[in-house]
């Protein structure tokens, strides 16, 4: 059963400081399905502030049954959307993109609260995501097929919308890794059921409370939170009606998403993981590497899949490169998002802490030295680990297999410059890879040879909702955003005449 619960919402968010909103009734802890807030027969579970370990609110959780009358909403609203014209479909992203901006501040304090980020980060984040609209907004009316002449027939190619489309997304990105998807979707005039994480549903309300006031037709946009992510992502994965699976997360999650929705054939598009290895040559600019290598590796605590895990550095210029990352990085405030001048908020929960302990103490017992940091920030409460930087890392280190996912710099020198191709790409991961030379000639050589979606030539700064996000090789398969992304939501058809009759 889903049913309506206005007035729920009051007695679920008494820990959120609601204060720090202009618009209190962005906080929704039902789900939103067909247009309303709606919640299930699953109970609810706790959203807490990774800063404090406070509880600041309880959400509507679904199961199973829940999730299938989502898709079922979906599923009819598809029925007219599919018909919607490319200007409709614009216009209405237009206004989710105007509601977003008009809100930003409210999104901000809402995320830093559940996710942990800096205000001023998550206010970039919530820009970030909204430029995903603005684009798809665009692309809507760009969007064409093509025409073809085969001699005694002519082809027409028309894109339409695959139909439904399920999203399961991360909590590092907790708007942009849902706008950069249904922002697509909806453009493409497709219809859209996403599950966010279960540490960030908050933000994801919001959101689909703006869609509603941005006109999005009901059953276009639907948002369903739980804590049984298995059960809801079996039900997406599996349920006919939904033809193209999106993903955002853990390689390990992608998999067995992949491999459930290979019973129905769906669509899918996966953004997994990386281990991204970013390489300063001898000829570097060193302070401008170090810049772009530390803002790389402390925007949202390191938590991001385009982190640099593994930085190699050419070994003349080891020492000089670390001390301008020490330079950089030392005057780093670490705290709760929400005071000001904080630039590294605490790590999503205590497990997260643990991981990054576990990779810096593995990497100090295989010789590598700690230069700064090294440490959990306990005086600050049990999710701050302090910016950190190694030295003498070694290939055998576990910075060279997992992903860390926390503010620190693994230095790993390398000597001969011809190897160090061989030893970026000893992965099965494909995400981002990152270059620093003046060399244009070694810029393209090496750049061409990394194996990975993406690669930054003496920038870290790769996203951008008019170029394709993607990875390869276990980090996932399609991209989102730029010219294609509106394509992987839409089915090329092949229509063919004769013309000789
Ligand atoms: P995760 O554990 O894979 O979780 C991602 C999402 O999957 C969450 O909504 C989670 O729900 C859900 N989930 C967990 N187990 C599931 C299951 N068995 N079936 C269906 N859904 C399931 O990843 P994460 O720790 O949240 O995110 C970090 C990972 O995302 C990193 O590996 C990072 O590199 C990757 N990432 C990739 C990109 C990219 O574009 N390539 C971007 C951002 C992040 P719960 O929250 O309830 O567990």
């Amino acid at each position: 059963m889903v049913t309506t619960t206005a007035g729920v919402m009051e007695q679920r968010v008494e820990g959120f400081p609601r204060h720090l909103l202009k618009d209190p009734s962005l906080l929704k802890t039902e789900n939103f399905v067909g247009g309303e807030f709606v919640s299930g027969d699953s109970g609810s579970f706790a959203v807490f502030n990774p800063a404090t370990n406070e509880e600041i609110a309880r959400v509507s959780s679904f199961g199973k049954e829940e999730t299938r009358k989502a898709i079922e909403a979906a599923s009819l609203s598809f029925m007219s959307w599919k018909k919607s014209t490319p200007s409709n479909r614009s216009d209405v992203l237009r206004k989710w993109y105007e509601a977003i901006n008009e809100n930003a501040e409210d999104l901000s304090a809402i995320m830093t609260l559940e996710q942990g980020k800096p205000l001023a980060e998550a206010l970039g984040e919530v820009r970030y995501g909204a430029s995903y609209v603005d684009w798809f907004s665009g692309e809507a009316v760009r969007s064409s097929g093509g025409y073809m002449d085969l001699d005694n027939r002519r082809a027409m190619l028309i894109r339409q919308p695959v139909g439904v489309c399920a999203a399961i997304t991360p909590w590092n990105f907790p708007v942009a890794m849902i706008t950069r998807k249904a922002a697509a979707a909806i453009a493409a005039g497709c219809t859209f059921v996403v599950k966010p994480a279960e540490a960030t549903p908050l933000t994801a309300l919001a959101l689909a409370e703006l869609a509603r006031r941005a006109g999005i037709p009901a059953g276009v946009f639907n948002v369903i939170c739980g804590s049984n992510p298995k059960e809801i992502g079996l039900e997406l994965s599996t349920n006919p009606s939904v033809k193209k699976i999106t993903f955002t997360g853990s390689t390990n999650v992608g998999k067995i998403l992949l491999e459930q929705s290979a019973s129905t054939v769906k669509r899918a598009c996966m953004e997994l993981g990386g281990l991204a290895p970013l390489i300063v040559l001898e000829d570097a600019d060193l302070k401008k590497a170090a810049v772009q290598t530390v803002a790389n590796k402390t925007r949202n605590g390191g938590q991001t899949c385009i982190s640099a895990n593994r930085i190699f550095v050419h070994k003349s210029v080891a020492d000089s490169f670390v001390s301008e990352l020490e330079e950089i990085m030392k005057p780093m405030k670490v705290g709760n998002g929400v005071d000001s001048g904080v630039v590294v908020g605490p790590l999503i929960n205590a497990a997260a802490v643990e991981k990054v302990k576990s990779h810096v103490d593995d990497a100090v017992s295989k010789g590598a030295e700690v230069v700064l940091g090294g440490k959990h920030l306990t005086e600050l409460g049990e999710n701050f680990y302090a910016p950190t930087i190694l030295k003498n890392v070694s290939m055998d280190s576990l910075f060279c297999c997992e992903e860390t996912f926390g503010p620190v710099l693994a230095v790993i020198p390398f000597e001969n410059e011809d190897e160090i191709i061989e030893r970026a790409n000893d992965t099965d991961f494909g995400l981002a890879s990152y270059v620093f030379t003046e060399s244009l000639s070694k810029a393209m050589r090496i750049g061409e040879a990394l194996e990975s979606g993406m690669v930054g030539i003496n920038s870290t700064a790769l996203s951008d909702a008019r170029a394709p996000f993607g990875g390869i090789k276990q980090s996932g398969m399609g991209t989102e955003g730029g010219p294609t992304g509106i394509h992987e939501y839409q089915n090329l058809k092949y229509v063919c005449f004769a013309a000789d009759s």
